[in-house]
């Protein structure tokens, strides 16, 4: 059962054994570090860490028996702060975080969903593998894996859900499944995409990449005529070998200027070719600010393990996905951006469209682009009436990177048949909603 963060209801409740002896609750040491997420505060009524399946089918069984609300969290990141609550139970899994190379030879690893990705990274390079996750070290695995996750190497690696193998899940009715293509094969299908309604998942299996290193390219572009440099810039991206991957963020630069922020990866060692690859994107506009250097991927996303604080309380976030951005497109965007506090791109295609559609719940696989925008609500209403001028060119949406939830956003998120097959495994594997904190599913008819 969801529990909107910020509203005053305070449950009181005696927890039993074991959900005791690892409940953080109001007034323990540490509730403070453990109560918010990065984007909303929380006061639930317990933080319960987890540390096996049988503590999560103990919580699940207690939040049923006593109607108590229960929220997942894996690294807490979500956009939506939907991974707290108030007066609730949280299941922290936090400490399921071990990352395993089962072989290292093809590459497959077992990781934690407590986990965080820069933890992953560091922990799989003395192998020379990597699973492409996002751009973030600290964001946790559980709730990327479970949605997409369109990493710094996506155009060379595809999404990190591209690379699962199997996962495990405690369902609602406490047990444990092991599912893959062989076993609950619907259920390894929902799990890449829309895993969050269906279960706790606690670990999962990866093909890693052999990864011997990145080159990156950190620009700062000179954005006063937005839409230009946008265009541009996404011409260039198309235009690039898969090794090129390419993250922009419009930031404002010195006396208010636009300027537009790319953080480019080759996902190679050769710094030469690098060179050659990403030179294209210079057209973006002029160039202020310039660095190309040879690292390590797990240098490029550290886990920070900042305490969560709500520092990023932007909640006003939109996604769309895009195939072109021509000049109607990135005009559009341009004026999101006067209303927004932050707006970022991130190439798409080239690996994540080798997937066909049909192969698992996250189906977008023709579009070049995810848009990002994010304002504060006292923005909302003109952010809004500019970015649904953006709709008639957006085709999709990434879960990850929007905060409303109705249908018509499930619909974006999940085109064409992919929603009614996920609503009939809702029916299936949680008829009785337990599992409704990201982008909920209904179990009639859409
Ligand atoms: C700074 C920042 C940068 C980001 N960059 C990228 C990026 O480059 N690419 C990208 O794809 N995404 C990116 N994201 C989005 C991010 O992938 C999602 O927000 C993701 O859900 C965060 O995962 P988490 O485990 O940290 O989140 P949490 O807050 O713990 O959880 C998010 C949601 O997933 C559910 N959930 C979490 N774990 C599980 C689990 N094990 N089983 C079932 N449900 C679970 C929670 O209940 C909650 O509803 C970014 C987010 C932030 C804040």
């Amino acid at each position: 059962m969801p529990v909107p963060a910020g509203s005053s209801s305070a449950l009181e409740f005696t927890l039993p054994e074991p959900l005791a002896a690892i409940a953080t609750r109001p007034g323990d040491p540490g509730y403070e570090a453990v109560r918010h997420t990065y984007t909303r505060p929380g006061s639930p009524a317990a933080v319960l860490r987890v540390r096996n399946e049988r503590d999560i089918g103990a919580a699940l069984a207690f939040a049923r028996r006593e109607h108590v609300p229960l929220t997942v969290r894996s690294g807490g990141h979500g956009i939506s702060g939907r991974s707290t609550n108030d007066g609730g139970l949280v299941v922290d899994l936090s400490l399921l975080a071990s990352v395993t190379v089962l072989d290292a030879e093809s590459g497959l690893v077992r990781v934690g969903a407590g986990a965080r990705w820069g933890d992953v990274a560091a922990a799989l390079a003395p192998h020379g593998l990597a699973v492409s996750s996002g751009d973030t070290g600290d964001v946790g695995v559980g709730g990327l894996a479970t949605a997409g996750g369109i990493g710094l190497m996506s155009r060379r690696y595809g999404l990190t859900v591209d690379h699962m193998r199997a996962a495990e899940l405690v369902l609602a009715d406490g047990s444990l499944v092991r599912t893959d293509d062989l076993h609950d094969p619907d259920l390894f299908w929902a799990v890449r995409g829309a895993g969050a309604n269906f279960g706790v998942a606690t670990a999962f299996e990866f093909h890693a990449s052999s990864v011997e290193g990145v080159c990156v390219d950190v620009s700062l572009y000179d954005a006063s005529d937005t839409a230009a440099a946008l265009t541009r810039w996404g011409e260039a991206v198309e235009a690039s070998p898969r090794m090129v991957t390419s993250f922009l963020t419009l930031v404002t630069g010195p006396g208010g200027r636009p300027v537009a922020q790319a953080m480019t990866v080759y996902a190679g060692t050769d710094l030469e070719a690098a060179d050659r690859a990403v030179r294209n994107l210079r057209s973006t506009g002029p160039l202020l600010h310039n660095r190309l250097s040879a690292t390590s991927y797990h240098r490029l996303v550290p886990a920070a393990h900042q305490p969560q604080r709500a520092q990023q309380p932007l909640s006003v976030v939109r996604s769309g996905l895009l195939h072109r951005l021509d000049t109607a497109v990135t005009e559009a965007i341009a004026s999101v951006a006067d209303a927004a506090g932050i707006v970022q791109l991130r190439s798409v295609g080239g690996a994540v469209n080798d997937m066909p559609a049909a192969a698992m719940a996250y189906a977008h696989r023709s579009q070049n682009f995810s848009l990002m925008a994010a304002t504060v609500p006292a923005l909302a209403n003109d952010f809004d009436q500019r970015w649904e001028a953006l709709t008639p060119h957006v085709d999709g949406l990434y879960l990850s990177f929007e905060t409303r939830t109705g249908m018509r956003q499930l619909q974006d998120a999940f085109p064409g048949p992919v929603l009614p097959r996920l609503i009939a495994l809702k029916a299936h594997y949680d008829p009785e909603h337990r599992f409704d904190n990201n982008f909920a599913l209904p179990t009639g008819p859409a």
